[in-house]
């Protein structure tokens, strides 16, 4: 059974320990000590990292009684080692999930919801809760929980007997009714089953910042991220409106209306675009003069739509094929349309021609050719 550490105190960074076991599994090697700092993952908090006699530990999970570390390289049982937490990573872990258990508390005291889903990510903390929460609402519980941390409030950690437990009201309720850790902050802003490490004084966590909200499962999923991760997140922002207002020359806090600007301006744009494109397709149709034979056309670009409402319209003018090449960069994209010749029966003959590929109805058939100009105008001028 590993003593531990942890539970006497949050924030032990490095201590020294015996090696107790060490067996290959997987291409790592699972260290069990005979004390440890080292949270195992739980709870919805990830396993801690760092190091055991200057080895990387990549992963602490828990197996019955004991703490298991993932080592990179083995360890020698019998030997005391020096152990170093990863401690920026483990202290941003503790910082989001005392900032949750706050937010989970004063969710509870202000709707009676509860926390239903927790998980620690990457990129932020989730937090579920099986009742909707208004916008405006949000606001006030993120101001509410920013409050508890000027207030510096104590956060305890301690097991309650089982008559305490009886009468003890608190979130995450347990069947079990001994070794129950019970996290208290303040005088009863929240108190909550949870094995896991957390601050001490509620200053530690920094800010606790509610980011996106979104309905989830007949309640509400939050995203949220508290002190340094709370801290990168805003200078990632930062930098992004920074940029944006740069590149739109505006003052950061006019971006947004800029951008609106710009995308209505854009918008304007496509439509006289579009306009202008159909008058130039129509003005092409009627220059093109009809004929008994086929009729061969080139585009700069390899717009599918535009090459078929070209080859429809100029086939009424034809009595061959309207075949229409639009180039994609590497080739040409083609739309061939017919009143006449069932080009379905003659798509095998044109692709062989024009070292292409594609089909479709007697009436229209689309593709690609990897031929050049030249073969394709020659193939159209002699069929
Ligand atoms: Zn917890």
């Amino acid at each position: 059974m590993t003593e531990r550490l942890y539970y006497l105190d949050s924030h032990i960074k490095s201590f020294e320990a015996r090696v107790l076991a060490c067996e290959e599994k997987k291409g790592a090697f699972e260290v069990i000590l005979d004390k440890t700092a080292f949270f195992p993952e739980g709870g919805g908090q990830l396993g801690d990292v760092g190091f055991i006699g200057g080895v990387r530990v990549t992963d602490t999970r828990e197996r019955s009684e004991d703490v298991v570390h993932f080592c990179e390289s083995p360890l020698t049982v019998g030997e005391t080692v020096k152990c170093e937490l990863d401690w920026d990573i483990r202290f941003c872990r503790m910082q989001n999930h005392s900032g949750e258990h706050i937010i989970s508390g004063i969710v509870h005291a202000m709707f009676g919801y509860d926390n239903v889903g927790f998980h620690m990510g990457s990129e932020d903390i989730t937090v579920d809760y099986n009742g909707y929460i208004e916008p405006q609402d949000l606001r006030k519980i993120e101001a509410r929980a920013n409050r508890a941390v000027c207030e510096n409030l104590d956060i305890r950690a301690d097991f309650p007997s089982a008559e305490e437990l009886e009468t003890l009201f608190y979130r995450s309720k347990l069947e079990l009714t001994e070794n129950v850790r019970i996290v208290t902050v303040g005088d009863g802003l929240d108190v909550c089953a949870c094995c896991a490490p957390h601050v001490k004084k509620t200053g530690e966590i920094g800010i606790i910042k509610l980011l996106d909200a979104i309905h989830y499962k007949g309640g509400i999923r939050i995203h949220l991220l508290c002190g340094f991760d709370a801290l990168r997140d805003y200078h990632k922002r930062y930098e992004q409106v920074k940029t944006l207002a740069n590149s739109l020359s505006v003052k950061q806090d006019e971006a947004c209306e800029a951008v609106e600007r710009r995308l209505d301006e854009f918008a304007q744009l496509r439509f006289k675009y579009t306009k202008l494109k159909n008058e130039l397709l129509d003005s092409k149709i009627a220059a093109i003069a009809p004929t008994e034979g086929n009729v061969c056309i080139f585009e700069d670009e390899g717009d599918y739509e535009l090459l078929r409402k070209l080859a429809d319209a100029v086939a009424d003018r034809c009595g061959g094929i309207c075949a229409v090449f639009g180039d994609n960069g590497h080739g040409y994209n083609y739309v061939m349309v017919s009143r006449h010749v069932d080009l379905r029966a003659a798509s095998k003959q044109i692709n062989s021609a024009l070292s292409g590929r594609g089909g479709g109805s007697p009436a229209m058939i689309q593709g690609m050719a990897s031929c050049d100009r030249e073969t394709a105008e020659k193939y159209f001028s002699e069929v």
